[in-house]
């Protein structure tokens, strides 16, 4: 089945999104991992005609009301996004679904190593994207950071430009084994370089390597977007225009794509998009 769009996010952005699109009579796929960080929010008091309300109700009210209008969802992590020429591959840790546009609604945050030297390396050794950079890493020593479906995702690219990898979990326990790779188990606690990173010091050893391959926590929606050629700003929030990013039939939409980072703004930009969303699949009838 090819669905008429996959929204990636069930916050606020993703599912106005899906509400006004399944009201254009369109078929939208909800697929997220979570509820987005408004569950984490004890208290919204400035959302127009709640007064006071906890973000865990208001996001599951919104989850409701698409689940009233039959709106599909999915839970699942998404990993991977392919452009087919007329369709979308959406590939998840559950499964690989189709659509005809995409709607990222994946809010901002992004999983980070927890020290002070965690952003002193970035292009100068530490990357957040293996298609994008493992090529420059050929037969070099490379060190991947991560222990979950994401990682998996980025040790199957750079398997393919060297035989030495060693995978840091930063503490976490491997999903699953990996035969003949080196896996250190123990906390990060610096990263160490002069010009360019040349170490990972953990509790207990220092390891040389020449790149350092960031794939903590899942996929956020930069380093999907790295991945995808999408443009950002320098503060890393997508580029759009009138919702639709550099690549053509791919939106975004709520904290991804910047500018005010609250509830009223996510929700507006869902319905924004909609319509643009929907004028895009009109065009191509
Ligand atoms: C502590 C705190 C307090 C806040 N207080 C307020 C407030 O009082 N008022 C207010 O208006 N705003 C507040 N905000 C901001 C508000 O929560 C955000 O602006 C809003 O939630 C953004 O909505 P969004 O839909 O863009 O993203 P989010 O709500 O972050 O939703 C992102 C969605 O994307 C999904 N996702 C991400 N990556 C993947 C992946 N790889 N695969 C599948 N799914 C994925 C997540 O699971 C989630 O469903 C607060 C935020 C925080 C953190």
């Amino acid at each position: 089945m090819i669905y008429d769009t996959i929204i990636i996010g069930r916050g606020p952005a993703g599912v106005s999104a899906a509400i006004y699109l399944k009201r254009f009579n369109l078929n939208p796929l909800i697929i997220a991992k979570d509820d987005g960080v408004l569950i984490e929010t004890e208290a919204i008091d400035n959302f127009y005609g709640f007064g006071h309300i906890s973000g865990k109700e208001l996001v599951h009210r919104g989850i409701e009301h698409a689940k009233n209008l039959d709106i599909s969802m999915i839970e699942a992590e998404v990993i991977e996004i392919m452009p087919l020429g007329e369709t979308f591959l959406i590939k998840t840790n559950e499964g690989e679904y189709e659509s005809k546009s995409v709607f990222l609604a994946m809010g901002k945050k992004k999983a980070q190593l927890k020290i002070a030297t965690r952003n002193k390396f970035d292009g100068k050794g530490v990357s957040y994207c293996a298609i994008c950079d493992g090529f420059f890493y050929k037969n070099k020593h490379i060190g991947l950071v991560g222990a979950g479906p994401f990682m998996e995702n980025e040790y199957n690219v750079l398997k393919n430009f060297t035989k030495e990898l060693t995978i840091f979990t930063d503490g976490a326990k491997l999903e699953h084994q990996f035969d003949g790779v080196k896996v250190v188990e123990d906390k990060i606690i610096e990263l160490v370089g002069d010009e360019r990173l040349r170490s990972v010091k953990t509790q207990n050893g220092e390891y040389e390597v020449d790149g350092l391959f960031i794939a903590l926590g899942s996929q956020s929606g930069m380093s999907l977007s790295y991945h995808l050629g999408l443009e950002m700003d320098e503060k890393g929030f997508l580029k759009v225009d009138n919702f639709m990013t550099n690549i053509p039939g791919i939106f975004a939409g709520g904290d991804i794509i910047g500018g005010l980072l609250q509830v009223s703004k996510a929700v507006a930009d869902g319905a924004s998009a909609a319509l643009a969303i929907k004028k895009f699949l009109d065009s191509k009838k």
